[in-house]
């Protein structure tokens, strides 16, 4: 099966962690999104996966902007991947919002990276007009994940039909872009999930740090 397995580590593993997914994962489908601090480490070393940055910057290229990374820094260490837009960092409006977003989704492309844009079940506002034409234009290069927040960490999955109704809509409005469903994936339900047609894959979280459990993954 050639659907995407994204892993988002959000602020949590070590380099130790890292070098066991580097020693036993050797597959092209899998993106792993690691603490940006450990891009550069797992870029150099021959890692059979994917990396992916969980953010980037605003700001473009170089500049006086204390504390900011941005998306051609994240690039050349060795990440092919950003996600953009997660709900964690939506839901401080500090952080992101759909404004903001679309300027760093400009920088990621720019930059060389894909990204995967994550969206909850307010996608109809956070996919707006501007944000559209700029998948349109991209749809090698951007991947949307549908997460809701009623299943984000909460161990409760919508059923598979909701799932499927949420994608398609997703997929109607923006030119058929490739999404990923994430929210409570985990070994049990991996393949009911993947096996729905219109999902192109998974973005997971809680289960991202457990080695054995991404094995089962990736198995599936
Ligand atoms: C997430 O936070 O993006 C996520 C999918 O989390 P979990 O898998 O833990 O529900």
């Amino acid at each position: 099966m050639n659907k995407i397995i994204a892993a988002n580590w959000k602020m949590n593993g070590n380099i130790s962690l890292l070098d066991s997914f580097m020693d036993s994962i050797h597959n092209e489908n899998f993106i792993l999104a690691v603490p940006s601090v450990y891009i550069a480490y797992a870029g150099e070393k021959r890692k059979k996966f994917i990396l992916a940055a969980q953010d980037c910057s605003v700001f473009e290229g170089y500049g006086a902007h204390t504390g900011e990374i941005s998306a051609e820094m994240i690039k050349e260490a060795g990440a092919e991947y950003v996600i953009l837009g997660h709900s964690e960092r939506r839901a401080t409006s500090n952080f992101d919002n759909v404004n903001s977003v679309y300027k760093k989704l400009n920088n990621a492309i720019n930059a060389g990276l894909k990204v995967i844009l994550c969206v909850d079940e307010d996608f109809e506002s956070l996919l707006d007009q501007k944000t559209k034409e700029l998948i349109k234009g991209n749809l090698n290069k951007i991947v949307v994940a549908y997460e809701p927040m009623s299943a984000i960490g909460t161990g409760k999955l919508p059923s598979a039909t909701d799932i499927e109704t949420a994608v398609l809509d997703i997929k109607n409005k923006c030119y058929n872009v490739k999404t990923l469903y994430g929210g409570s994936v985990n070994a049990e339900n991996i393949r009911k999930i993947l096996g729905i047609n219109v999902v192109d894959g998974v973005l997971i979280g809680g289960s991202s740090l457990r080695l054995d459990e991404i094995k089962k993954f990736l198995t599936n």
